[in-house]
């Protein structure tokens, strides 16, 4: 099925701005959208805070951590 605002091509695949994994790929979401009752595509674009429905990109759990770690670290750094 193809929406009006599914024009072929155009669309950015769905996948994690950072480590480029799509949802169905990624256990902890295969899981969680079952308890929905959704399609972990589907799980992401309701329910994940990180997700930008524009460049249709969302940030993974994994790697949503590893940025904040990160911040923390670079954050510790900048006392310095
Ligand atoms: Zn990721």
């Amino acid at each position: 099925m193809v929406s009006k605002h599914q024009i072929k091509g155009e669309r950015a695949m769905l996948c994690c701005k950072v480590c480029k994994k799509e949802p169905h790929k990624i256990g902890e979401y295969i899981r969680e959208s079952r308890e929905y009752g959704l399609t972990p595509e589907e799980f992401v674009i309701r329910e994940d805070g990180t997700y930008n429905k524009i460049t249709n990109k969302f940030i993974c759990t994994a790697c949503y951590c590893k940025q904040e770690l990160t911040n923390l670290i670079n954050g510790g750094f900048k006392k310095w």
